[in-house]
């Protein structure tokens, strides 16, 4: 490829409502476009990594046995009624009519429509197992779509269902899927983990999570470091006896009084130190419903620049993590201010400010709040519940950090994970459902054993950049790398020497089956090096008119924080 013909579209700064650095880096490199909330076009460069993605996946699942297939994006209502997940999916789900009034939904997942076919095709025990698969669009109405592709509402999934003869079979489907899985995941060269995750109404252990392991990870994941014991937190907690404990953290519920609310007011409620000059408050919101009672609170962050100035106020609300927030606009600010942004002096709210948060995020304590940037935070603040009941204001969490593993030969750790991938046994729960059957080896009829396999296409390269990126930007693993290998040629246009080395090394490499780029556009050094450190291609060769008459070239590997001066002559073969 050359760059010269490719979409290459980097900005200098992200958008405000990029929270986390995936979703920054992937709309600063032009991988992803918003078309609406959890709505993206696939870029050109995006689109690389996701195909590299699907490939891994679709190979690994074709070695494992499993068929591939596509199904409707677009599914009949009575498909979904015949389950019931027509009317109790919940708001996720998304139903439209069309022309003659039949109701339709959008697939967030393909269970009865693979159900479907199995109740058709397979009729008899010699045809099974059977694994089908595809790698399709879902749709999900997700409540709060965010982080970019991570959660979006729109997205790719490959989900594959396995059909078996009886339990047992249906078992060995899943530990087939489960070990695909691992090779699909450790092709991907992240760090993750599987955990046992709650196989709802089926009961068993036969369902596990691959979580790819990140601070910025919506789950909690509790793992012994001496074992191979790892659950997700509502698996762990189910299994675990209730037990009281002393609150995490002391309840705080604190009204600011008029005129005491600057940072260092709000710091010494809070008994924390303010640590610079970049100074925040943290205020939580009732959120009250139609009737006025509480109904869960919204924690807010204030970031006040430098000596209060004004102009460079911002106000954040706090998803649950602080790792990343979104500008509140102007007119959620006036709501729950009562103030427009350029006048949050000494803040004056409508409604009495109180330091509550809801159950989501009151399982921490020692957050630490304030400016996203390094050496601006303030530390170790610990958030009470504001319950009405007395006795639930002691941590009612089955699990805390450093009790006994189930396996005993440890103390639990807590991390938190991105989820990318679920393996689920599902016994006759569809098939029952929807009457699918086929004959057995005593020509008697059997509900088909069934099991459902998911990985988050779209979603993984977002976990991806989570764990493996710098300040520069994005780092990728070879595997899933837009590009491998970057030439960048310094004076292309006025050298012949250095167009002829480039343009030799790129069609060598080109031949070899390299997936190489050479940046042909006739950008300065500076940018074509910030555009591909931003971009995150793992090797690069830089080509300029001294180095070649000193019979050399620059390479530097993505990760290293220098380039090396390597032989010209060897090169192709060197990075072969
Ligand atoms: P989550 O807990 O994150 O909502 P899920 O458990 O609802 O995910 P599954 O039904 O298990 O998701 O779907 C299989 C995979 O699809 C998930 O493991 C995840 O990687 C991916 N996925 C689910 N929802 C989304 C989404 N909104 N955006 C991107 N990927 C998603
Ligand atoms: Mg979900
Ligand atoms: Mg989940
Ligand atoms: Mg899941």
């Amino acid at each position: 490829m050359k760059a010269s013909q490719f979409l290459i579209s980097t900005l200098r700064d992200a958008p405000a409502d990029a929270e986390v650095v995936s979703h920054k880096l992937m709309m600063r490199a032009g991988f992803i476009k918003k078309l609406g909330a959890g709505v993206y076009t696939y870029m050109p460069m995006g689109l690389r990594v996701i195909r590299k993605v699907e490939a891994i996946v679709r190979e690994e699942m074709n070695r494992a046995g499993a068929i591939e297939c596509t199904m409707p994006v677009v599914q009949p209502g009575d498909l979904w009624r015949e389950t019931g997940r027509f009317d109790k999916m919940g708001e996720e789900l998304l139903r439209f009519k069309d022309r003659h009034d039949n109701d339709f939904v959008i697939q967030p997942t393909s269970e009865e429509v693979v159900t479907d076919i199995a109740r058709q095709d397979f009729r008899s025990y010699k045809q099974l197992p059977k694994n089908l698969y595809q790698i399709q669009t879902k749709f999900r109405d997700e409540r709060r779509p965010r982080f970019g592709l991570m959660r979006g509402r729109e997205f790719i999934m490959k989900d594959a269902y396995s059909f078996d003869k009886d339990a047992d079979g249906a078992k060995a489907s899943y530990q087939n899927m489960a070990q695909a899985y691992r090779r699909i995941f450790d092709r991907f060269g992240l760090n993750y983990r599987a955990v046992a995750a709650d196989s709802g109404a089926i009961g068993g252990d036969l369902s596990e999570e691959f979580q790819v392991i990140a601070a910025t990870g919506e789950d909690a994941i509790v793992y012994c470091p001496e074992s191979d014991y790892a659950a997700n937190i509502e698996k762990a907690e189910a299994l675990a006896p209730t037990q009281a404990r002393p609150a995490a953290s002391q309840p705080m519920q604190v009204t600011p009084t008029p005129g005491k609310s600057t940072c260092a007011d709000v710091a010494e409620l809070l008994n924390v130190p303010l640590q610079s000059t970049v100074k925040s408050l943290v205020l939580a919101t009732d959120v009250l419903d139609e009737a006025g009672a509480v109904k869960g609170s919204e924690v807010w962050l204030l970031l006040v620049r430098g000596d209060h100035d004004m102009n460079e106020v911002k106000v954040g609300k706090v998803p649950g993590l602080n790792q990343g927030f979104r500008f509140a606009t102007e007119e959620e600010i006036v709501d729950h201010f009562g103030t427009r942004p350029g006048y949050l002096g000494p803040i004056n709210t409508r409604k009495p400010v109180r330091l509550v948060v809801d159950r989501d995020v009151a399982v921490m304590a020692d957050w630490i709040c304030g400016a996203n940037e390094v050496d601006a935070h303030i530390t170790g603040v610990n958030w009470g519940r504001d319950l009405p009941e007395p006795e639930v204001v002691a941590d009612i969490r089955n699990i805390v950090e450093g009790d006994l593993s189930p396996c005993g030969k440890g103390k639990l750790a807590i991390e938190r994970g991105i989820e990318i991938g679920h393996v689920f046994y599902l016994g006759t729960k569809y098939s029952k459902a929807m009457n699918a059957t086929f004959l057995d080896v005593n020509g008697k009829t059997q509900f088909f054993e069934m099991g459902c396999y998911g990985i988050g296409v779209t979603r993984l390269p977002a976990a991806a950049i989570e764990q493996n990126h710098d300040e520069r930007g994005m780092i990728w693993p070879e595997s899933i790398a837009p590009f491998t290998v970057v030439i960048c040629p310094i004076g292309m246009d006025r050298s012949e020497a250095v167009k002829a080395e480039a343009t030799k090394l790129y069609e060598t490499l080109l031949a070899a089956g390299v997936d190489v780029i050479l940046d042909d556009r006739g950008e300065r050094p500076g940018v074509m090096f910030a555009d591909w450190e931003l971009i995150g291609v793992p090797h690069r060769v830089v080509l300029s008119d001294r180095g070649i008459q000193a019979g050399e070239c620059e390479y530097q590997f993505r990760r290293d924080a220098e380039a090396q001066k390597l032989p010209l002559a060897g090169m192709d073969a060197w990075l072969l």
